[in-house]
């Protein structure tokens, strides 16, 4: 039987190919969020064949869809007519800008040697491929199986998944009761299991100043100069704190594996000049300055407790400078997930990589989330992981590739899983 399963993904290694190339040769750019419906449609041609019922779903009302650019998404549902789990792919059919340095063409799914190239083939179209491969060959070579298998094509992962999995979340689509396996075949490479994702918290804080002539700063108070005291603050006693906290959590690369802050951006005083303007400022003590903090926590760290340390920061510069005043504005969070590592799904793809590829497993957890936040958070579900062809480090480069054998070897890893969980 396994034999069987393992050579019908084999003979489907052309296939494989073309279907990679023709996902990649559709632009799917996000933003704005082109051509989802086209993607769609394509996959529903291709899954109807197989014989799945297929919904085309619009995620109206989630940020950015509009007319000129609609969320589609795509749910493909295949029940084999006997109870059983449901095993769900789920991959997002977005891909980022193109972006300077490319020597291939971009949407060209270009096939040179073992490499296919063009934006997406790793992020995640390469996945996409290997996951609709695997099921192919899974039904075409288990005459009799239990259950049901769903593959699902989202909108939006790049830009947070809120016209993507997030909806489909808040709408049932994957309620524990309806979805029981979870595999999202993001480019974590075809030998690890990526278990979760570590904690996002993104804040404003703007420091309040008042204005005056740049020649008598005296007379005004700079927002700017409180906003020093801030960062420095930040850097001696909040960063080497943030260095101490370690995490149990697998989380690759290792440099991840504490607390992390990142500035992402400080503004203040007068704004830029427009590209192309000759003139020069005009002198003013600046009267506002803001900057936004990108803070990723553990799963040991309670986000109350993180939201609380950097409040204490401001507290205690607050204290040493009379006259200033702040405001912290929360921006968004995401709550760090880790499935566990004898939950069924875990345990059924660790087998089969060690099947297929004559090597244990290793178990990894992202530094940046994904869109497991969705299927956890508000879909409550917990046996979900990231399992899929492509180097991490190859997303959004110029150039990006995915292997064909690399392809082959996870479908085959994802065919295993079907036969373990629904045979
Ligand atoms: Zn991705």
């Amino acid at each position: 039987m396994m034999p069987a399963l393992l050579s019908a993904v084999d003979a489907r290694r052309a296939s494989l190919i073309g279907l990679a190339q023709d996902l990649i040769r559709i632009p799917t750019l996000n933003p704005p969020g082109r051509n989802y419906r086209e993607i769609c449609d394509y996959l529903a041609n291709r899954l109807i064949d197989q014989g799945f019922a297929v919904e085309l779903l619009r995620a109206t009302g989630a940020p950015g869809d509009s007319d000129t650019y609609p969320r589609w998404n795509i749910v493909a549902r295949l029940e084999s007519g006997h109870p059983g789990d449901c095993v769900h792919f789920n991959s997002h059919h977005d891909v980022v800008e193109v972006g300077h340095g490319w020597t291939r063409d971009p949407f060209g799914g270009e096939l040179d040697g073992d490499r296919i190239y063009g934006r997406g083939a790793c992020d995640m179209k390469g996945g996409l491929a290997a996951s609709i491969i695997a099921v192919e060959a899974f039904l075409a070579a288990t005459p009799e199986w239990h259950g049901s298998i769903e593959i699902s094509a989202t909108a939006d992962e790049e830009s947070g998944g809120y016209g993507g999995v997030a909806w489909l979340a808040e709408r049932g689509y994957f309620a524990p009761e309806k979805v029981q396996h979870v595999i999202i075949p993001e480019p974590l490479h075809k030998d690890r299991i990526c278990l979760g994702h570590r904690g996002v918290w993104w804040a404003e804080v703007e420091t309040h100043g008042r204005i005056a002539h740049g020649s008598m700063p005296f007379l005004g108070d700079s927002a700017i100069r409180h906003m020093g005291a801030v960062l420095e603050e930040i850097e001696h006693h909040l960063y080497p704190l943030l260095a101490t906290r370690q995490t149990s959590m697998p989380v690759v690369p290792p440099q991840a594996r504490q607390s992390t802050l990142n500035i992402n951006s400080i503004h203040g005083g007068e704004a830029e000049p427009p590209d192309g303007y000759t003139g020069l400022p005009a002198p003013c003590v600046a009267d506002r300055c803001r900057i936004i903090l990108d803070r990723r926590f553990l799963i040991e760290e309670a986000v109350d407790d993180v939201k609380a340390e950097l409040r204490a920061v401001l507290d205690r510069v607050q204290g040493r400078r009379p006259g200033f005043t702040y405001t912290l504005r929360d921006l968004f969070e995401v709550q760090p997930t880790q499935t566990d590592r004898d939950s069924p799904i875990v345990r059924s793809t660790a087998a089969a990589i060690e099947r297929v590829l004559g090597q244990l497993a290793d178990y990894v957890v992202s530094p940046g989330t994904y869109d497991q936040k969705h299927i956890d958070r508000i879909g409550r579900l917990k046996n979900c992981i990231a399992y899929g062809p492509g180097l991490l480090h190859l997303a959004h480069q110029p150039d990006e590739w995915v292997g064909v054998q690399d392809m082959a070897d996870s479908a085959k890893v994802m065919a295993l899983v079907l036969h373990d969980l629904l045979t």
